[in-house]
């Protein structure tokens, strides 16, 4: 469900929100007013895949991206059908073994899994897919 900023969403939410380790703001849209108020997509079932995946790791899980507005997507060269539009999340890579992180993502149950150096994108999607960003192959040995 979409929320136009993260005021809005917290309001609406904040009652119910069982997600100790992640925050509206984390995955509300960063473009910074330039395109939007600070959309928000709230999916429960793919906070608790985060939740299962920083369980899984057993540390904390940084996110570099979550929703896009459509501006925002476009401007950080985003694919247009990007899952950002809706949810997902590119979770750095840090000091994390990449290997573990992306144990942790299958066994949280993403279907969508990005490879890059830095980061790992994961969201849920209906035809699992599985890519690498370029310069990223040699990184992950699947
Ligand atoms: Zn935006």
């Amino acid at each position: 469900m979409l929320y136009p900023n993260v005021l809005q969403a917290r309001r609406q939410l904040q009652s119910g929100w069982r997600w100790p380790h992640f925050s509206v703001a984390e995955l509300a849209c960063r473009c910074g007013g330039r395109f939007c108020g600070g959309r928000y997509w709230h999916d429960p079932v793919f906070l608790d895949g985060l939740e299962t995946m920083r369980a899984h790791i057993g540390g904390p899980l940084v996110l570099n991206s979550g929703h896009r507005c459509p501006g925002w997507n476009a401007a950080v060269g985003g694919a247009p059908l990007s899952q950002h539009k809706e949810v997902a999340a590119d979770i750095q890579i840090g000091q994390h073994d990449r290997h573990r992180l992306l144990d942790g993502a299958i066994d949280a149950g993403f279907t969508g899994l990005g490879l890059a150096r830095n980061f790992l994108h994961v969201d849920r999607r209906a035809r699992p897919a599985r890519w690498y960003y370029p310069g990223s192959e040699k990184l992950w040995t699947l």
